[in-house]
């Protein structure tokens, strides 16, 4: 197949027809459609916002920034790329990595293969021609071989069901849906709705000009330091110098993170030493506090508890009023049970005199009104909301494809009680379709798996052209395997329970089931190995039925 129509065809047209079609604009689907085109397929991005970056594009919130440190989310695919984006910061603030997904689309020259405000509604295989068409929300219609779902896991943002959301007179806005134009918090009465990773971030920044701030939380997070700071000159040389072993580091890490282990255990080392070791954990960046920490930190409940009361100790030093410091202190889930935010000045602002926090396990809200948030303790008043409510993680936008595969079947259908997937990139029934970025796709630093993914789907899609197949589809027994492993996995610490969004949790009648990748980078790297030198064993492959072979 080859291209018939520009990537900018007018709405309504039923002309483009394209080896590949890449859903999604973010750093997954860049990656995919930059893959593609390298690999001579004729490709086209299809995005439903109006700008490249996915996540990096909608949550463009005061305060949204990385908790991954930038140059190991950065792309490494080239050298050259990675030596000429400078980073400001350790953790990169959402207008400097939206300005970074911009750079990479014009510098590989893919601005002309997205198609931007195009929101994919309805995907369906031709089980006859053995490809795909792709219906877009103004009824453009597109053909292609392949299909893939670039379309994150935390792109979907989530609004709890409050009555009356929408007869709310003033601002409101979703942190994964934030306006481009400027928000502006000075002098007014601001409520922010959640404590999670995003919640936490704006927390701080709307706490320096608001008239009153009223921070409702549902459940207190284990929240530590991100310890962010500028890089400096020095730090930028070394990371140049050192390219191949970053990246060596990364490729072997566990999460696709820079930090390293830690081989001792807690209660080998004497209380001194421990709150010693707690204090630099405290002190060091972003996920170390995870990765780095003690090795049973995660997995055993005493030691869990220890650090869980190390942290609390530093919550109640923080925080003046022993009341809000109480109700800062998690009381249902341990360290590292859920996604742990890491914070800026987070604790510190609650002793500020603007700021209050309501406990909404105690004080539910009851309804929304035209002036504002009414609880059982009664009606408060706002100017402007914000949602910091989350996401239908992992799922959420693959389920609102309109996909169906083999026979009709919907992909909603299928994955009823919960995702199937081999490697977290396809499902049984649904041929020559691909989900890199999707569930059970990542554990950890996001880019580095969902990388690996891309470069999978694209080895795979070379070698059934360079074998005149022209469908390709994973074996049910190999997914079987695959979901079972996740599934086991899960029901081991660190997960300990299931109050994370990790298992759709935060979502009323989601199934609960673990949502993200349970085998780690190493594993799912050599799997792929392993897969490559068997010709792609677990896929079954086979010309079309029409005979439209394209060797
Ligand atoms: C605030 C925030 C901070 C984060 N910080 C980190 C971090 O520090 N480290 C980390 O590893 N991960 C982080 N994440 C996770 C982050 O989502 C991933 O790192 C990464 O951005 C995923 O990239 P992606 O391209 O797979 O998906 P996304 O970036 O979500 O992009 C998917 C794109 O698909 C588009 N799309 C979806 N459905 C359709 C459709 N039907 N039609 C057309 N387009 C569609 C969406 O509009 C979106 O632009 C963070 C997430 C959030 C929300």
């Amino acid at each position: 197949m080859t291209i018939t129509a520009p990537a900018s065809a007018p709405a309504g047209t039923d002309t483009t027809e394209v080896d590949v079609i890449v859903v999604g604009a973010g750093i997954t689907g860049i990656y995919a459609l930059y893959r593609a085109r390298q690999a001579g397929f004729s490709v086209v991005a299809l995005e439903a916002g109006s700008g490249v970056g996915g996540t990096w594009f909608w949550n463009r919130y005061p305060g949204a920034r990385f908790d991954s440190e930038s140059y190991t989310y950065a792309y490494l695919f080239s050298e050259e790329l990675f030596d000429e984006w400078v980073w400001e910061e350790h953790f990169a603030e959402q207008p400097e990595i939206e300005r970074y997904l911009n750079h990479v689309v014009d510098r590989f020259d893919l601005r002309g293969l997205i198609r931007c405000n195009c929101t994919v509604t309805n995907a369906t295989y031709d089980d006859e021609h053995g490809d795909w068409t792709v219906e877009t929300a103004d009824g453009t219609r597109l053909r292609a071989r392949y299909l893939i779902g670039a379309t994150g896991v935390l792109s979907v943002p989530y609004f709890p069901d409050i009555p009356g959301r929408e007869s709310f007179a003033g601002e409101q806005h979703h942190t994964g849906l934030w306006p481009s134009t400027p928000v502006n918090f000075a002098g007014k009465r601001v409520a922010v709705i959640g404590t999670g990773s995003s919640g936490v971030q704006i927390v701080p920044i709307v706490a320096r000009t608001a008239a009153s701030l009223t921070v409702y939380q549902r459940s207190a997070n284990w929240c530590t330091p991100l310890n962010n700071s500028p890089i400096s000159a020095e730090e930028q040389a070394d990371l140049r110098a050192n390219f191949a072993s970053i990246r060596e580091v990364l490729n072997t890490s566990l999460s696709g993170f820079l930090h390293e282990t830690y081989d001792r255990a807690t209660f080998e080392d004497t209380e001194e030493e421990r709150q010693a070791y707690y204090e630099q954990m405290w002190n060091s960046p972003g996920f170390g506090k995870l990765i780095s920490h003690y090795s049973d930190m995660t997995i055993d409940e005493q030691a869990n508890a220890a650090w869980c009361a190390f942290i609390e100790a530093k919550i109640r030093s923080i925080v003046d009023d022993p009341e809000t410091a109480d109700m800062l202190v998690p009381k249902d889930h341990r360290f590292g049970e859920k996604r742990p935010p890491f914070v800026t000045d987070y604790f510190e602002t609650f002793n500020r005199p603007n700021v209050s926090l309501v406990d909404l396990k105690s004080t539910p809200i009851l309804r929304m009104t035209e002036s504002g948030i009414e609880t059982a303790d009664g009606l408060a008043e706002f100017d402007l909301v914000v949602w910091a409510t989350g996401f239908d993680f992992g799922t959420g936008a693959l389920a609102r494809m309109g996909i169906r595969g083999r026979d009709g079947l919907a992909l909603t259908d299928y994955w009823r009680d919960g995702p199937k997937t081999f490697l977290g990139i396809q499902a049984a029934g649904f041929p020559n379709f691909f989900f890199p970025g999707g569930p059970h796709a990542a554990a950890g630093n996001n880019p580095r798996y969902n990388g690996d993914q891309v470069d999978f789907v694209l080895d795979l899609l070379i070698h059934a052209r360079a074998h005149g197949f022209d469908t390709i589809e994973v074996d049910p027994a190999a997914e079987a395997d695959w979901t079972a492993m996740i599934d086991r996995a899960a029901r081991r610490a660190p997960s300990f329970g299931e109050s994370s969004y990790y298992f759709g949790s935060n979502i009323p009648g989601k199934p609960r089931k673990y949502l993200l990748n349970a085998a780690g980078r190493p594993k799912l790297l050599s799997m792929i190995e392993e897969i490559k030198s068997s010709d792609f064993k677990p896929f079954q492959m086979a010309p079309g039925s029409d005979g439209r072979n394209r060797g």
